[in-house]
């Protein structure tokens, strides 16, 4: 039989000498700087396995005139009067589900209507195409969430060249901001949810579901929409906030450990 190496017996004789005093060292150097030098250092940075992405406004630029949806679906009276109520965000595929089913298949058409329009405007988000590949280079995992429907998803995997797995639209039930679609991503992959990141542009649809599910949440706030007064007084906040997808990069640099 050939030897694995030219010098097997030194190989193998190392680890055995070496061993006891190089890990009684290191409990006398960790016992006299903490006693628990081993959970503080895991404390320090957390473990991060997996990115979520929203799509819409998220990894493709917003297109979809969403006041105008909301209007068409809802006529003007009603739509003043919902937004009055809900001055962060109307979410609309919750209004129409208390609708009759006549009057909701309409209101889908019209949606379906909007986001058909948006999808020939598609265009991937800057920065998404080098976060993507940063992550790729960390074995970190990505995934995606969206309201929309699963054939705009595929559009945008065609379109971009990217690829989320798994990729989550709103065939599947409950959507967002309910946990549902991220726990099932945590638990496709096997990762605890607080090894894991939600990135999205919405704080009532994203944020909320990232913090129900116990995962880390990032808010894209490209215009500075959500440091406006209608926001002050939620009680959701995320964990980091970015005004663009290139600064992801750093902030999981400096804040994780990435192990993907
Ligand atoms: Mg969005």
């Amino acid at each position: 039989m050939l030897p694995l190496s030219p010098h097997p017996q030194r190989i193998l004789s190392l680890p055995v000498l070496s061993m006891p005093s190089l890990l009684s060292k290191s409990f006398i150097f960790f016992n006299r700087k903490s006693p628990f030098p081993l959970a503080h250092h895991t404390m320090a940075k957390a473990r991060l396995r997996g990115v979520v992405f929203d799509m819409d406004g998220t990894l493709t630029v917003p297109v979809i005139d969403f006041a105008s949806m909301y209007k068409a679906v809802l006529g003007d009276e009603e739509y003043r009067r919902i937004k009055a109520e809900n001055p962060s965000g109307i979410d609309i595929l919750h209004h129409i589900e208390k609708w009759s089913p006549d009057k909701q298949r309409r209101a889908y058409e019209v949606i379906l209507d909007f986001e058909r329009q948006g999808l020939d405007r598609l265009q991937t988000m800057p920065g998404a195409v080098e976060l993507c590949g940063f992550l790729d280079s960390k074995k970190i995992k990505r995934g995606l969430i969206t309201r929309n429907v699963k054939e705009a998803v595929d559009l945008f995997h065609l379109r971009s060249g990217m690829m989320f797995s798994p990729a989550l639209s709103r065939e599947f039930r409950p959507y967002k901001p309910d946990p549902a679609p991220l726990l099932h991503i945590c638990s496709t992959w096997d990762f605890q949810p607080n090894e894991v990141m939600m990135v999205g542009d919405s704080l009532k649809d994203d944020v909320t579901c990232g913090k129900r599910a116990g995962a880390f949440t990032c808010l894209l706030d490209e215009k500075g929409r959500y440091s406006s007064a209608d926001f002050a007084n939620l009680d959701v906040e995320p964990d980091f906030k970015v005004s663009s997808l290139s600064e992801v990069h750093s902030l999981l640099e400096a804040n994780f450990d990435l192990m993907g």
